[in-house]
């Protein structure tokens, strides 16, 4: 292995825990239960430690490789697919997960073939799509029929609950409309099958601000979230929820300077495309200081999801292996071998824990 101490994102392990405990009293408080969802931050076992030690009831991901890791580094919590299962991974499913979302019957049946075959035990969440068009039964009376049919006819599965996704594809709020309907749909299922569900789950992050509004149906008890424990930006940036409890800061991406250089800041020359093929706006702001950073798009993604902590720094570019910054306000007189450092959000955090160019250090 490549010993490199750059580019490196550095993870504030207490910062995490302290943003899971708050989330898991604030919920606590209105009965839900919280599954702390680790592919934000591509499973990392060590964060997926704090969601246990801070009061997570349950483990969640997209996806199976970075449950098991969990597993192996000896988090016993039970353990959700998030992701739709594939037909083709049922058994891997049934082996690693003690609960999956699922949204076609045909599906459900091989999970339950499986779980005979395995002598396991499996539960369903079944889900309804409420309009955000990603996965779950629109039609809520083919729902209603389905969970019935899993409560009824499949022996080696069990029907815990039903569950809905907001926000996701179509942007849809997680309205108290919205998480009534789902409400609703469960309560048709208790009916037929006389008895309550285990799990009414309303979501993701996008469904917290029904808990800091005040205005969570009652009978909400499970919430699968990530982004706003891990990160808590786009609640704080997108809906002007005040996150001042929750640390902001808990991951920290650093780069090193490795070229600075007055330049001029329009390209000299013919323009024709850039490494991606496509042909950016470039303005001309005469000759400016500009610095490169041994990281790039392959690292991070796009530059508009890293925000640099100096003030001064600007970043205006990059390749796959380059990023551009203009520090010609800078109040650092950044040479080679500097180090600057910059806050991510879900986007760049994706990439940079999913990247084996980039470092990942616990602090
Ligand atoms: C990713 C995901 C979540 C969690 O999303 P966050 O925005 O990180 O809280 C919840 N449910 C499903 C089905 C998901 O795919």
């Amino acid at each position: 292995m490549v010993d490199q101490s750059y580019p490196r994102v550095e993870i504030n392990l207490q910062y995490l825990k302290e943003n899971v405990e708050q989330i898991v009293k604030r919920c606590g408080e209105y009965g839900i239960n919280i599954a702390g969802v680790i592919k934000g931050t591509t499973g990392l076992p060590e964060c997926a430690k704090q969601f246990a030690d801070a009061g997570c009831k349950m483990i969640a991901s997209s996806r199976l490789e970075q449950i098991e890791d969990s597993q192996n580094f000896g988090i016993d919590l039970p353990y959700l697919l998030l992701r739709v299962p594939m037909p083709s991974e049922v058994h891997e499913v049934v082996r690693l997960c003690d609960y999956s979302l699922n949204s076609e019957y045909s599906t459900m049946e091989l999970l339950d073939a499986e779980a005979a075959k395995q002598g396991r035990k499996h539960k369903i969440i079944i889900m309804a799509d409420l309009g955000d068009l990603r996965e779950g039964y629109w039609d809520k009376d083919e729902m209603v029929e389905v969970a019935v049919k899993v409560e009824n006819e499949l022996k080696n599965v069990e029907l815990a609950g039903v569950g809905t996704n907001l926000g996701c594809y179509g942007s849809i709020e997680a309205t108290a409309d919205k998480l009534d309907e789902l409400v609703a749909i469960a309560e048709r299922i208790e009916e037929k099958i006389g008895h309550e569900l285990e799990i009414i789950s309303g979501g993701g992050t996008t469904s917290l601000p029904r808990i800091f509004d005040g205005d969570m149906p009652k009978r909400i008890n499970h919430l699968r979230v990530g982004e706003g424990i891990i990160l808590a930006r786009d609640l704080d940036i997108f809906y002007g929820y005040d996150l001042s409890f929750m640390h902001q800061d808990t991951y920290t991406l650093k780069a090193e300077v490795i070229e600075v250089k007055d330049k001029p800041s329009h390209p000299v020359g013919k323009i024709s495309i850039d490494a991606f093929g496509h042909t950016p706006e470039y303005v001309d702001r005469g000759i400016r200081k500009r610095a490169l950073l041994g990281i790039g798009k392959v690292d991070y993604g796009s530059i508009e999801e890293i925000f640099p902590k100096d003030e001064g720094i600007e970043v205006i570019g990059a390749s796959s292996d380059h990023t551009i910054l203009d520090i010609e306000d800078c109040k650092r007189d950044l040479k080679p071998g500097d180090i600057v450092a910059f806050g991510i959000n879900y986007a760049s955090m994706v990439y940079v824990t999913n990247c084996r160019n980039v470092q990942i250090v616990y602090v």
